[in-house]
């Protein structure tokens, strides 16, 4: 299969030849067929399949050859997605794939003066990245309209219910015209994006391409154990013994990100942190010099690091293990893209036990366990499967007391299975609903 036989037009296939985009991945070649017909979408697609270019792609062409030209601060087709970095990667990709074609596209999101933004919208823009607070801004203060809009894309639709967005959707959905294709993305599927789905989306066209929630399986993934406090210790340890030359590292809060790249820095380290409290032009800076290799170690928190596209990053590094272990996914989704091998490797400590335990249910595979010698912990990880089992160590007897009623005790395995999360069930039918129900604002570190 190629590009031109999904019908793509000559302009964009001449941005994929520049690209050296070949062959379509299996979402591209179940996406484009379809949005060009004009179908609604719901596809389960993780980060590193090439869903970009399976909404991005037929979107241009319908903008390009159909409807009317865009007039004074109108936008046609609109792309939503939770986070600025990733608006940045996406209106990057848009950019490019639209190199040969006389469309405006343009990026908007929050962390930024809205001053530029509002005069570029003036003139109108075909297609618009945003993220939904700032859109939602700009649409307050006149600065966009939507009667011309005929596309919406929800990319990272879980992503943007994690962060708290489900107000701002419900608000944006209600000033977009009803007659309008709907194209929602999404790495897993709680009943939350169900109802969003169900909402927004007119008989979709159901599109799932790798087994959901099943984590690259160009990744090679292992886990070591240790003790809490010896995490940095182990971290520079594995460094200096693997030579790593660029590494992407997790840990799970904004002070954690700092404590740890104040470490590395200490030690001489070429490191750098991104998260949340940093202002955007920082975070951008510490961004491009971590992709032109002069910083060797970024440290992020989830939030911050949503939508990194950097090309064959080799390793991924957990520091801490994520709190939702869907974050796993996307994750180790930063190595090992489009047919590259990488690496992700998990520092845990016996605490993170039930959220080792929860991604190995999601993932439905248990991860390889490689101790370290001189780091094993004092307090052990119990032994955790893909079945969402927690084997506990028999405890050790008690000296039975004098006073008798000792008995022989049942030291038999202890199994915790309540406290895991369970997996998610495949995708359901949408449901229709009339309002949106998503739960409490909750805003991620
Ligand atoms: P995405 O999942 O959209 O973030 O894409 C992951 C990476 O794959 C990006 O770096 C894309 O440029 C690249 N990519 C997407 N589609 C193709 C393709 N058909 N051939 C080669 N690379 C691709």
């Amino acid at each position: 299969m190629t590009f031109a036989t999904l019908g793509l037009i000559e302009p964009l296939l001449r941005s994929l030849e520049t690209l050296g985009y070949q062959t379509p991945t299996p979402v591209q070649a179940q996406a484009i067929p379809a949005v060009l017909a004009g179908r609604d979408l719901m596809a389960a697609a993780q980060t590193g399949t090439g869903k970009t270019a399976g909404f991005a792609l037929p979107l241009l062409q319908l903008l390009a050859m159909e409807g009317p030209k865009v007039t004074a601060n109108s936008v046609r087709a609109l792309i939503l997605v939770p986070t600025r970095e990733l608006a940045e990667q996406v209106h990057e990709a848009v950019r490019q794939y639209a190199e040969n074609l006389p469309l405006r596209t343009y990026a908007v999101y929050g962390g930024v003066s809205i001053n530029p933004q509002m005069m570029k919208l003036r003139s109108g823009v075909d297609l618009l990245v945003a993220t939904p607070g700032r859109l939602l801004d700009l649409f307050r203060q006149n600065a966009l309209k939507f009667n011309q809009l005929q596309t919406l894309v929800l990319d990272e639709a879980d992503r943007m219910l994690d962060l708290g967005f489900s107000e701002e959707l419900a608000n944006i959905y209600r000033a977009l015209p009803s007659r309008r294709q709907t194209l929602l993305f999404s790495a897993t599927f709680s009943d939350d994006i169900r109802l969003l789905a169900g909402q927004m989306l007119n008989d979709p066209l159901s599109i799932e391409v790798s087994p959901r929630n099943v984590a690259a399986n160009t990744v090679k993934q292992w886990i070591v154990t240790v003790d809490k406090k010896r995490k940095p210790e182990l971290f520079v340890h594995l460094m200096r013994k693997g030579k790593w030359k660029q590494v992407l590292v997790f840990a799970k809060t904004r002070n954690g990100v700092d404590a740890l790249v104040e470490k590395l820095q200490g030690l001489g380290i070429n490191a750098d942190g991104i998260h949340g409290d940093k202002p955007q032009a920082t975070r951008q800076r510490a961004l491009d010099r971590f992709k032109a290799s002069d910083v060797q170690i970024l440290v992020a928190t989830d939030v911050a690091a949503r939508g990194l596209d950097i090309e064959d990053l080799p390793l991924v590094v957990n520091f801490d293990l994520p709190i939702v272990a869907e974050d796993y996914i996307h994750r180790i989704g930063r190595t090992g893209r489009a047919g590259s091998t990488g690496e992700a490797i998990s520092l845990v400590c016996a605490d993170e036990v039930n959220l080792l335990s929860a991604i190995e249910m999601l993932t439905r595979q248990t991860l390889k366990r490689q101790n370290e010698p001189d780091f094993e912990p004092e307090h052990r990880v119990p032994d955790t499967d893909a079945s969402g089992q927690v084997v506990k160590k028999p405890k050790k007897p008690k000296k039975p007391k004098a006073s008798g009623g000792g008995g022989k005790r049942n030291l038999g395995k202890w199994v915790d299975s309540g406290e895991v999360a369970p997996a998610e069930p495949s995708i359901k039918p949408v449901r229709k609903v009339p309002v949106f129900n998503t739960g409490p604002r909750k805003r991620k570190p």
